[in-house]
């Protein structure tokens, strides 16, 4: 039987070390500061020990969720400490992308300022800037660890050949490409990401488990790529006696022991019971169910 590995994960080559869960706070701005320290201490006592943010959430109102977080650790400072604090920079609307080092290091300062801390653990690009040569991404990162305002840096929604590129004109590593992946969105193990972060030991950190929501709305029975997906994970789910989205976080989980999926529920209840998903056993022959449904043919 497959399962998902519940130990903690390793991040790339660095010394982080978060539990095999993450809590995202993209949509932590829909909620006061007071809803703000629920979910972020139910996260860290379900044991999602890296919260994951940035600067763009809560957009129009820019740096909004970092601020809530920034309430939410002046009011109990120890948090911090229970936490590997991820965020990222790099998206400005409507321009829509700008990773130039000034841009990237004035937006670091403020992200530290909002959230009330001296030192981000892990800081990405959070998208590819077309037009900022890789050298000038890797300066402005470096200059970033090189003052001590962040521990460890990453890229989000980069190709392998932007990884790589990026890669080669830094002296330390990314230690991971946060990339959608989901049972909806299974790209990553086909386009070489997936590939190149065990290349590279870096870690793939999947954003949208559960399909930013779709794949609990989803009508089993509609024939459709999307349906095919819910009924594959269903017949997982009501073997394990479990929802439909904890069978959709095993998938992603089961895809390689080192993945860390980030959740995103704003609902207190929620966040611990995803950790049903840790439970969550599958056949090989229903995981390449999965895989078959979000292809629409059969293996050879
Ligand atoms: P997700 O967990 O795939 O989706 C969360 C959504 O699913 C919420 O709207 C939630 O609604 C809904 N949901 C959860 N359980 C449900 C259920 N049982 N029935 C119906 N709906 C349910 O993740 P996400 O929020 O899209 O993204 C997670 C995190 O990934 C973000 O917070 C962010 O940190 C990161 N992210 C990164 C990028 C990037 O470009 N790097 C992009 C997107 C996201 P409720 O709130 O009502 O439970």
């Amino acid at each position: 039987m497959l399962k998902p590995d519940r130990s903690q994960k390793r991040l790339g080559k660095s010394d982080l070390n978060v539990g095999p869960i993450s809590y995202g706070h993209w949509r932590l701005a829909e909620g006061s500061a007071a809803e703000a320290g629920d979910k972020t201490r139910a996260a860290l006592d379900a044991g999602m020990t890296m919260i994951d943010t940035a600067s763009i959430y809560g957009f129009p109102d820019f740096g909004a969720a970092e601020s809530l977080l920034g309430e939410v650790l002046k009011d109990e400072p120890s948090l911090r400490q229970k936490m590997v604090l991820a965020t990222k920079a790099g998206i400005y609307p409507p321009t829509p992308y700008d990773c130039t080092p000034d841009t990237i290091v004035e937006t670091c300062e403020a992200s530290l300022r909002r959230m009330n801390t001296d030192v981000i653990d892990l800081f990405y690009i959070h998208r590819p800037d077309m037009l900022t040569p890789h050298a000038d991404v890797a300066e402005g990162l470096m200059r970033l660890v090189e003052a001590g305002k962040v521990r460890e840096i990453a890229v989000s929604n980069y190709t392998p050949s932007m990884f790589a590129a990026l890669q080669s004109k830094l002296d330390r590593p990314l230690i991971a490409n946060q990339v959608e992946f989901s049972a909806m969105r299974q790209d990553p193990v086909w386009d070489g990401t997936l590939d190149q972060c065990q290349q590279y030991d870096s870690t793939l950190i999947a954003w949208s488990p559960l399909g930013g929501g779709e794949l609990m709305t989803q009508d089993a029975g509609e024939k459709s790529q999307a349906g095919a997906v819910a009924a594959a994970l269903d017949a997982v789910a009501v073997r394990n006696r479990v929802d439909r989205g904890a069978a959709a976080l095993a998938f992603t989980m089961i895809s390689h022991p080192g993945i860390v999926p980030i959740i995103g529920t704003q609902r207190v209840n929620r966040i611990a019971e995803a950790n049903a998903a840790l439970d969550v056993e599958m056949t090989r022959e229903e995981y390449y169910q999965i895989v078959v449904a979000w292809r629409g043919v059969g293996l050879p």
